[in-house]
């Protein structure tokens, strides 16, 4: 007798192996660039999902969440966590995975790592923005905070924006060392000895950095007129990147908004403090970039809909690529109520 599950119980299952292997086989800039459409399509369509702020379970050292919403079709989640001190100890600050279900069935349809798939969308979504509210003609860009993420932010916005130039800063020379190493040969790096210098000429500030306290990463006096800014670093309750003051000098745009007032730059504002979610900036309904002298800064804290979008994006690419694993996790029974029968016939087979 065959204890093995049938095919539509297998789940597939994408390691980071073979996430790896998906990027090399897609190639790096091409797969933001896939999840960054994905992610205007599904912009475009933002009254079709469930909308939830994250829930989040904070420590002293850190952040855990859960990220979940829904199509109608499709349910996903996204496990992920936030440590800023972890990479002091050799680990990651940023880990997740995530899954993709049939809302009909209720069944997995896919499981997946996400801390490469999170550095893809975060940087695919900082090029949306880019994209929508940045000057046309863009062509540099700041990159503060060089740590895990750097490299994609700089690379989705040279192949989604045409950023051909990135100017680097970190409080730890070593870290811009690597992502500069890392980028090498890929687009111009300029690697930069303080903030004020990496935003020099600039026409794109993304700053990327990770503290768990109300950091100053931008003075007001550094950010001039007519400049984009994507601050994505600060993303949970006491974590921001941004003198407030650069806050009442731009219009600032949101993923969600209930979650981005808890989260984002705008938490060290009033909750009537102004601003335009970006599905708002794709249906007409509100403007993004009026201006030569306008700041658009995107207060990005990273939402459900966005791991969404990157998590169909690598079930669509799966398909014929053999680039995952079957996974047997889920308990489906020949006779749908005959789970006790399945596990005692398992023992018959296994004796
Ligand atoms: P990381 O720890 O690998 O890198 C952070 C870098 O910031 C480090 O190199 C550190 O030296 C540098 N840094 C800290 N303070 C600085 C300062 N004052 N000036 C310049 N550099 C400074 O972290 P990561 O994985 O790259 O993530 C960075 C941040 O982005 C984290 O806070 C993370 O939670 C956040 N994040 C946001 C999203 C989103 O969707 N918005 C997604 C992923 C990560």
């Amino acid at each position: 007798m065959s204890i093995a599950p049938s095919e539509l119980a297998y789940v597939p299952f994408v390691s980071v192996e073979n996430m790896m292997r998906l990027v090399h086989h897609i190639g790096v800039e091409e797969m933001m660039a896939g999840i960054c459409t994905n992610l205007e399509e599904d912009f475009r369509r933002w009254q079709a999902f469930d909308k939830t702020p994250r829930v989040a379970s904070h420590s002293q050292e850190g952040v855990i969440e859960l990220m979940p919403t829904s199509d109608g079709e499709t349910y996903g989640f996204k496990y992920v966590n936030g440590h800023p001190k972890n990479t002091r100890e050799g680990l990651q600050t940023v880990t997740a995975f995530g899954l993709l279900a049939d809302v009909y069935t209720g069944y997995p349809v896919l499981l997946s790592e996400m801390t490469v798939l999170t550095a893809l969308r975060t940087a695919a979504m900082s090029a949306f923005a880019t994209k929508v509210l940045a000057p046309k003609a863009a062509k540099t860009m700041a990159m503060i905070g060089n740590g895990a993420q750097s490299e994609f932010q700089a690379l989705a916005l040279k192949a989604i924006c045409g950023i051909e130039t990135v100017r680097m800063y970190d409080i730890d020379p070593s870290a811009t060392a690597r992502a500069a190493g890392n980028l090498e040969g890929r687009m111009n790096v300029v690697s930069c000895g303080s903030p004020e210098e990496a935003i020099e000429g600039a026409q794109v500030i993304t700053t990327c950095t990770a503290d768990k306290q109300y950091a100053t990463i931008l003075t007001d006096n550094m950010v001039g007129a007519g400049v984009h800014i994507n601050a994505i670093g600060g993303d949970c309750p006491g974590k921001t990147e941004l003198h407030k003051d650069i806050l009442y000098r731009s219009d600032v745009f949101v993923e969600y908004t209930p979650q981005t007032r808890v989260e984002g730059e705008i938490q060290q504002v009033g909750e009537d403090f102004e601003v335009t979610e970006l599905w708002q900036v794709l249906s007409g309904a509100r403007q993004g970039r009026r201006d030569r002298r306008q700041i658009t800064l995107f207060d990005g804290v990273g939402f459900a809909i966005e791991d969404f979008s990157a998590l169909r994006y690598v079930r669509d690419q799966l398909e014929g690529t053999g680039i995952y694993q079957k996974l047997d996790m889920l308990a489906d029974p020949d006779d749908p109520r005959d789970l006790f029968g399945m596990v005692e016939r398992a023992g018959e087979a296994v004796r």
